[in-house]
């Protein structure tokens, strides 16, 4: 058998996985591999005596860990924690950063560099308070997950496998400032089109105005809104109904041409409970008929596949877990994550799938920004924390499920 390598010190660890850049972007300009992350990690990983499997995506260049220490549950059982987190960051601007984004530096009390807050960093620590964890004492596995593409089109946590995580709770490190975050919603974003017919503007019977026809369909929209106002609520949330912003829209070219096109942009954030199919669904049996009645054409289109809500109950034996470990209620934010994949894996309709909570050290108020940054004295309380999820979730019995 090799002679195990373990990890080398959080610091090291840290400078390295901020050196191996891994932008991803919906834009190819930007879009890199993660594969060099992903590699890195299953070293690490496999040091530190984790099982270890690195799932190629379709995408060249990208590709998924899940690293398990411990036996796996027995079938038909959930047992353990999977920590996860992306591997990927967004593009940054280099010349609006204090030193280079990809060399980790320590200014003022803070770790600074692309990825260290939201969330190559996470993993780091991840493995650092699995350090020494002896797989043979473990009653139950821990799972070191890393995805790839959440920052574009989450499709690392897409092609997750329920077979390959059956984890009774799963912990996605994004930056929360320590707050265990239960529930978010939802977003996704259509394109709007209605298709009139050009002429001459001296005479409207010569076209169809698709800006008119348009107006018709937005009145229609902001009575859907209104009638999805008093249906949904939830007052977990800061704005507790979901919402629909009109956004851009653009028709026609011409004050004296009948204006043949016109598309409109919206974006919809669903409360949990409001599944992005049926939200489609009600936008097309409500939009289809106006365009019908005043003869134009419409289509919607997905500007993106969307990102649905993610809700784990209040009274979740992991939301209580992390509540009494942090000390702090459990709330909601207002971003996305890939938490209602990780909700969605379960391997039959009884299983209920893994508990999810949004859980991590960072702050999100500096993600997405130069100079991204970890404040230092957060890393032993993420340490500790981590340490003790891990000692109640995989030193104690399976239990069936
Ligand atoms: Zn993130």
């Amino acid at each position: 058998m090799p002679t195990l390598v373990p990890p080398p010190a959080l610091r090291p660890m840290l400078e390295r996985l901020i050196a191996l850049s891994s932008v991803s972007s919906v834009s190819p300009v930007f879009d890199q591999p993660n594969r060099a992350v992903i590699a890195q990690l299953a070293e690490w990983c496999e040091g530190a005596g984790f099982a270890v499997e690195v799932q190629p995506l379709q995408a060249p260049g990208k590709a998924n860990l899940i690293a398990r220490l411990g036996p796996p549950p027995q079938p038909g059982t959930r047992a353990g924690l999977a920590l996860t987190g992306h591997t990927d960051t967004v593009p940054c601007n280099p010349e609006l950063w204090g030193g280079d984004p990809f060399r980790l530096r320590e200014q003022d009390g803070q770790l600074i560099g692309l990825g260290i807050c939201d969330m190559k960093g996470f993993l780091a620590l991840a493995l650092e308070a699995a350090r020494g964890l002896d797989s043979t004492r473990l009653t139950a596995p821990l799972w070191l997950v890393a995805t790839a593409d959440e920052e574009s089109s989450m499709s690392g946590a897409k092609a997750l496998r329920a077979d390959q995580l059956p984890a009774e709770a799963v912990v996605i490190g994004e930056p929360t400032s320590l707050k265990p975050i239960r529930a978010h919603k939802g977003v996704m974003m259509e394109a709007i089109r209605v298709t009139g017919r050009a002429g001459h503007s001296s005479d409207p019977a010569l076209g169809l105005n698709a800006i008119e026809v348009m107006h018709a369909v937005t009145g229609e929209l902001l009575a859907l809104r209104a009638e999805w106002g008093r249906r949904y609520r939830d007052t977990a949330f800061a704005v507790p109904v979901p919402t629909m912003n009109l956004g851009h829209i653009h028709g026609g070219d011409n004050p004296n041409r009948i204006c043949p096109a016109c598309e409109l942009h919206i974006d919809i954030r669903p409360l949990p409970g409001m599944a992005l199919d049926d939200l489609r669904g009600e936008l097309e049996l409500r939009l289809a008929p106006v365009a019908v009645r005043l003869g134009a054409a419409l289509s919607i289109r997905r500007l993106f596949s969307g990102t649905g809500a993610l809700e784990t109950p209040a009274e979740a034996p992991l939301v209580r877990t992390a509540e009494g470990l942090t000390g702090t209620q459990a709330g909601t934010v207002a971003f996305g994550t890939e938490g209602p994949y990780f909700r969605a894996l379960r391997e039959s309709a009884a299983d209920p799938g893994p508990e999810v909570l949004i859980l991590g050290p960072g702050d999100i108020a500096v993600a997405h920004q130069p100079d991204e940054s970890l404040p230092l004295a957060r890393i032993p309380a993420t340490l500790n924390l981590l340490a003790q999820l891990i000692r109640h979730y995989c030193l104690r019995e399976a239990k069936p499920r």
